[in-house]
């Protein structure tokens, strides 16, 4: 158990000279400072502080339009988590802590993301008497610069072992790193995507595993900086190339270890218990608005094209990539998987979200229905109407709309937090869809 003592130790002991204080904003952006250790004990007594305004940012560092939150709001108070303090093995003397958010009193503050994620998480534990585990599975390109473009950092093929070898200098300076701050990993591989690679992280429980995500996104970022190279989590970055996910798996343990998802009786023959499948109906019934929250930049929609691998239908099954919900072949641990996330997100509000939505479908036993058993990327208008299966929103707009319709997760991240992230999305919109890209000018300009 890391206190607050025992930081301060290791502080002084390895000689620390910087410690970065940091948290996600509802963009999805780490914001934070960097303290010398002289303030250190105070700031993880009494937080550092930061203008409540830096929330409304959005993803171009501008004020958005009507914010809740202005430069006369005061502030909020970050409070470094000493059990996230680790050591930087890339940088010089350097940690970094991840923090929760207070507000004057020294209370949670309302707006804060990685407390939202607590409270479901203690809901879970007193509702159902269990413990949510996940694991992120993030996909993610290498580039490089070539000529003024963005290019891929390599030609690599999908899952061969030379697509690994070629990055081999990356990969091993980003799993050690990744393992020297307590995140531990399982798989490697080169994925569909030249110079697009897919590092899988333990499993843990939820907390620790959002936090560890968090890591991921530095790490990659900034390993890749330091070899010359730009490691990007962005959702599409190539038009005609594999889109990169964030596959999120979930399970349930009770406190005996047992796993509450899975089932031997199971009527459809997946070994999944009721308690799994009414979650997974609350994932379907919510499943616009968690894509909202999962996959929430305009790129994010580019992604998600049926015959990607990538889900656009919000269904569930279990021999099939293209699904919102995936249940892994039965050989493996019982558990399922959310596809409709990305790099973009703040893993903080995917998680509390994806267990908000959990939660209810077990309280209401939300039945799911059939497992689809067909590939349904490829399934006519008809057959979709047939079987009653939507399409994941199209762009980020048509997701926020589904958002701005849910109470149920209004109510369980917290209004604050859910008003103001919607604001933030339709501004990024917004800008978007003023802009006249070059596609359209040479598409349009010749021909009409
Ligand atoms: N790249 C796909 C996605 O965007 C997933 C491919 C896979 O299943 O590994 O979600
Ligand atoms: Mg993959
Ligand atoms: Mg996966």
């Amino acid at each position: 158990m890391m206190t607050i003592e025992k930081v301060l130790e290791i502080v002084e002991n390895e000689k620390i000279e910087f410690i970065r204080i940091e948290f996600l904003d509802y963009a999805g952006i780490t914001r934070g400072r960097t303290i010398r250790p002289a303030q250190l004990k105070s700031a993880m007594e009494q937080g550092v502080n930061f203008s409540v305004a830096i929330m409304s940012f959005d993803v171009f560092d501008e004020y958005i339009s009507n914010p809740t939150y202005g430069p006369n709001d005061g502030d909020f108070f970050a409070v470094p988590d000493p059990s996230t303090f680790s050591i930087l093995p890339y940088r010089k003397n350097t940690a970094r802590m991840l923090c929760d958010l207070v507000d004057i009193n020294g209370d949670p503050w309302h707006g804060c993301p990685r407390n939202a994620l607590k409270r479901l998480l203690n809901e879970v534990e007193s509702l159902i008497g269990g413990k949510m585990f996940m694991a992120f599975e993030q996909e993610a390109y290498l580039l490089k610069e070539q000529d003024g473009q963005l290019v891929t950092a390599d030609k690599s093929h999908c899952f061969s072992i030379e697509g690994a070898d070629i990055q081999e200098d990356f990969i091993q300076d980003f799993v050690y790193s990744l393992e020297s701050m307590g995140v531990e990993t399982e798989q490697i591989s080169s994925e569909y995507g030249p110079g697009q690679l897919e590092i899988n992280l333990k499993y843990t429980n939820a907390l620790k595993a959002a936090d560890d995500q968090v890591t991921f996104m530095h790490l990659f970022k900034q390993i890749a900086r330091d070899k010359g190279m730009i490691g990007t989590l962005m959702p599409k970055p190539f038009h005609h190339l594999a889109g990169s996910g964030l596959h999120v798996h979930i399970s349930l343990y009770d406190e005996y270890g047992e796993n509450l998802f899975e089932d031997t009786s199971d009527q459809y023959g997946l070994d999944m218990s009721e308690k799994a499948y009414h979650f997974i109906g609350g994932l379907l019934k919510h499943g616009s608005s968690l894509i909202a929250i999962g996959a929430p930049s305009i790129n994010s929609y580019k992604r998600m094209q049926p015959g990607s691998w990538a889900p656009a239908h919000i269904c569930y099954g279990s021999g099939n990539r293209s699904v919102l919900v995936r249940i892994p072949e039965k050989r493996r641990t019982r558990r399922f998987e959310f596809r409709g996330a990305d790099g973009t997100c703040n893993p903080y509000l995917l998680a509390a979200c994806l267990v908000a939505a959990g939660l209810r479908g077990i309280q209401n036993q939300i039945d799911p229905g059939e497992p689809i058993d067909f590939d349904v990327s490829t399934a006519s208008e008809f057959q979709l109407k047939e079987r009653g299966i939507n399409w994941v929103p199209r762009s980020l707009n048509e997701a926020i709309d589904c958002l701005a319709e849910d109470s149920v997760l209004a109510q369980t991240i917290g209004r604050s937090i859910w008003e103001e992230f919607i604001k933030i999305k339709r501004t990024e919109w917004d800008k978007y869809s003023r802009y006249v890209s070059d596609w359209e000018l040479n598409t349009f300009a010749s021909r009409f």
